[in-house]
């Protein structure tokens, strides 16, 4: 399935002046408080947290809790309102909307609960979008588009559009999309949250696959305690704070059909 890549191991930047180690993203003190006329919702409060390079991390909580909206401002689709944000060290408010464009074409790559894929072109077509942003000739972006289709078992499907597809191959095209970049960190906003649950332990097992062989850093945002517990650390957030950030335990995955008190 998908190649392994020895060179990406986890662990922090090493930058390349003064050797300091930097984390892959660094919130400090972030609020977020969304505006809409006279009522404003404090989304997020004082959120300091990082996730470093090679990390697979599960962000959980109840509905309306602010998982999206911090998901979205690690991913760069928004920004804070207060507080620090650095992306290797680099403070994210010093970029422009075109640096941050660049950023997130090149480093990041999104899977949706809804797929977002566009119904009106195949799934080869789809997964090239982000290539064709990057000024990519047609027969490369064409070739690695394929390519990235069969590494994800849907090769087959290439000329096919989302609509004669099952839920579970969506999310496949949606997962190459978000791969045929070479990105260095997945972002899921609830992936498995419209799959059925083998399906959707079919797509989580890609995502450790992806993680563990070739260190591409997962951040993933799901309220199913099953699979939040493919990832190795679970941070909690309730009315927009984070009330718990913990290693899942070694064998944690092992009793996912076992007693969860400490989880619930
Ligand atoms: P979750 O993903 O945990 O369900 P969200 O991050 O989507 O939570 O939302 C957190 C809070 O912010 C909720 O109260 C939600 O209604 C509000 N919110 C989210 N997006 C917007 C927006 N674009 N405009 C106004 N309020 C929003
Ligand atoms: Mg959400």
């Amino acid at each position: 399935m998908l190649a392994r890549d020895g060179n990406r191991r986890p662990g922090r930047f090493v930058t390349q002046t003064g050797g300091i180690e930097v984390a892959l993203v660094e919130l400090e003190s972030v609020d977020k408080v969304y505006r809409t006329g006279k009522i404003s919702v404090e989304a997020l409060k004082d959120i300091t947290l990082s996730v470093d390079s090679g990390e697979f991390v599960s962000i959980m909580g109840p509905s309306g809790s602010g998982k999206s909206t911090l998901l979205n401002i690690i991913g760069c689709l928004d920004r804070p309102t207060s507080g620090s944000f650095r992306i290797q060290g680099k403070p994210v408010e010093s970029l422009t909307d075109s640096n941050l464009a660049d950023l997130r074409n090149k480093c990041l790559g999104f899977v949706f609960q809804g797929f977002h894929l566009l119904p009106r072109l195949t799934s080869r077509q789809n997964v090239e979008i982000p290539l064709v942003y990057r000024g990519m000739a047609p027969a490369e972006r064409r070739a690695r588009s394929e390519k990235m289709l069969a590494a994800v078992g849907i090769g087959e499907k290439s000329a096919r559009f989302p609509g004669e597809l099952s839920g579970g191959q969506q999310q496949r095209v949606a997962l190459a999309r978000a791969l045929v970049g070479e990105p260095l960190v997945i972002l899921a906003d609830e992936p498995t949250g419209n799959l059925d649950s083998a399906t959707g332990r079919e797509i989580m097992t890609m995502l450790l696959d992806l993680n563990r062989d070739r260190g591409i850093t997962v951040i993933q945002v799901t309220h199913d305690q099953t699979m939040a517990l493919y990832g190795r650390r679970i941070i909690r957030l309730r009315d927009g704070g984070v009330v718990e950030d913990s290693p899942v335990a070694e064998g944690g995955r092992d009793s996912i059909n076992g007693p969860l008190a400490w989880y619930c």
